[in-house]
């Protein structure tokens, strides 16, 4: 990651030296060597890291609705009262789904030997309606596009199963974009169940999104509208989607898919808010925060009990040094982000009137990699006041800023608002091999990397806690492509929102 902090200096808005810092809000002496205490005692700290370990290994999958989920509320919530947090478990109304069987396999197929059928591996996507007990049988059409799908037209594909075999782009991802290359594919989980049901399709199963190369599913949330009739919707592994393609160009193939997953009614989640009160402002607050939810494939370690768990290692670290933030630091838990951000669009609704007292929202929810800086969603002027942060962080590799659009996925909602955001930049190169399958796992938190999140957040949140004035709120319109998932109402199912992607 060498190249990238070579890039601290070009790519900060600030135009200062790092170090330096505009004198109307500058950081006092002490509160910069407290933020040097807090970088030490993060990097040294085990806190977060166990926190992450009891909440995948112990309590495990914690999927929106499901008593594990509120197993995590109540070990979160314990947690930050030992810390001497005052703690609020705010209610939230969520959907609730839940996984059934699942199992696809050809069954005809071009030089099939006698009645051999070839299992494939599938897992329903989140919210997926579910198909006949027995399953369904039918033809398959491979497509890579929603353009090739269209240019077939109705008579090819009615009846049929379609399999969308659009490939992750893994190069994208290794070059730094990993959220634009999760963007371009996710417009097909999220939508191909609609493109192929208009066509008269009877199910439809994407390729899964993600590089990873050993055969995982990868779930995550789709979406059905309003008049077109809702199919079932899966992800078969990237190696199977390839293998159905080749198999079609030669011939018909007939496919099997039992997918029989349940839709609930309504459960109340929580989201867990734990307040470190600020010592001269304590209305004021700013929010350090991961999603409590995962989906149930793996244990949601690095989707999100990392963020999670680094953001009470915040408070722990504040608490363990002997610190009192002038203003309030507000651990969030959130509920429900996989299947919509139920959790924080019920938080902005419920703190609506509080909302310009925020001077801040940090969430970490792209893993648990190496961080190389901070990404802002705010102001470009906010990086020029957050230059000597960033010096002292670039002791950890971590001196970038870079001002964007929308930082985070909860906290998005709360960008919109015009409360500046905030998520650490971080190696996503391998995110996307793990994330939403049964490999996210506690192995996959390097501890030593995750201890690195934790210091630069930790750094931040402090520094945001003890500026002199508020940073400017800048309310900006909802993005066109959420402002289309939300048009369905409260209701709606719409995936994980990658960020810096305009139509995904
Ligand atoms: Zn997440």
């Amino acid at each position: 990651m060498r190249a990238a902090s070579t890039l601290v200096l070009t790519l900060c808005a600030c135009g200062l030296v790092a170090g330096q810092q505009p004198r109307s809000n500058a950081l006092a002496d002490s509160d910069l060597a407290a933020l040097r205490t807090l970088h030490a005692a993060a990097l040294a700290s085990d806190y977060a890291y166990e926190r992450v370990a009891y909440l995948t290994d112990s309590i495990g999958p914690r999927l929106t609705g499901s008593p594990q989920y509120a197993a995590a509320v109540q070990y979160v919530a314990s947690e930050l009262r030992k810390l001497g947090l005052d703690v609020r478990l705010q209610p939230v109304q969520v959907p609730r789904w839940e996984r059934g069987e699942e199992r696809a396999e050809l069954v005809a197929y071009p030089g099939q030997a006698g009645e051999a059928i070839q299992r494939l591996v599938v897992t329903a996507l989140g919210g997926s309606v579910a198909t006949p007990p027995e399953g369904i049988t039918a033809e398959v059409v491979a497509v890579r596009s929603f353009d090739e799908l269209e240019a077939l037209g109705a008579e090819r594909v009615a009846g049929k199963i379609v399999v969308f075999n659009q490939p992750f782009d893994q190069r994208l991802a290794e070059a730094g974009h990993a959220g634009e290359a999760y963007g371009q594919s996710v417009a097909y989980r999220s939508n191909g169940a609609v493109a192929a049901a208009r066509l008269g399709a009877i199910a439809s199963l994407v390729r899964s999104v993600g590089g990873a190369e050993y055969r995982l599913p990868h779930t995550g949330g789709t979406s059905y509208t309003e008049g077109v009739p809702r199919i079932p919707a899966g992800a078969l592994s990237a190696e199977d989607a390839a293998l159905v393609e080749r198999l079609a160009k030669r011939g018909p193939v007939r496919l099997r898919l039992v997918l029989t997953p349940r839709t609930l009614p309504d459960a109340t989640d929580h989201n867990v808010i734990g307040d470190l009160k600020g010592s001269e402002r304590p209305d004021e607050v700013v929010i350090v925060s991961g999603h409590l939810d995962s989906w149930d494939l793996g244990t949601g370690a690095i989707d999100d009990a990392a963020g999670v768990a680094v953001a009470m290692e915040v408070a722990n670290l504040v608490k363990q040094a002997g610190l009192r933030p002038k203003r309030t630091i507000r651990v969030v838990a959130w509920a429900a982000e996989e299947p919509g951000l139920f959790g924080s669009r019920r938080y902005v609704k419920e703190y609506a009137s509080e909302l310009r007292k925020h001077a801040g929202a940090i969430e970490m929810d792209l893993g648990a990699a190496h961080p190389i800086g901070i990404e802002i969603g705010g102001a470009p002027s906010i990086a020029e006041v957050l230059a000597p942060v960033a010096a002292l962080l670039r002791r950890s590799g971590a001196g970038m800023l870079r001002t964007g659009e929308l930082a985070g996925s909860d906290i998005i909602a709360l960008g919109i608002e015009g409360v500046p955001t905030f998520a650490p930049l971080q190696d996503t190169r391998r995110y996307f091999d793990y994330h939403h399958t049964p490999a996210d796992t506690l192995d996959k938190v390097s501890p030593v990397e995750l201890r690195e999140n934790a210091a630069v957040i930790t750094v931040l949140a402090y520094a945001l806690a003890n500026l002199p004035e508020m940073l400017p709120h800048t309310p900006r319109p909802r993005p066109a492509w959420l402002e289309s998932r939300l048009r369905a109402g409260e209701r709606a199912h719409f995936p994980f929102l990658p960020r810096r992607v305009s139509s995904p």
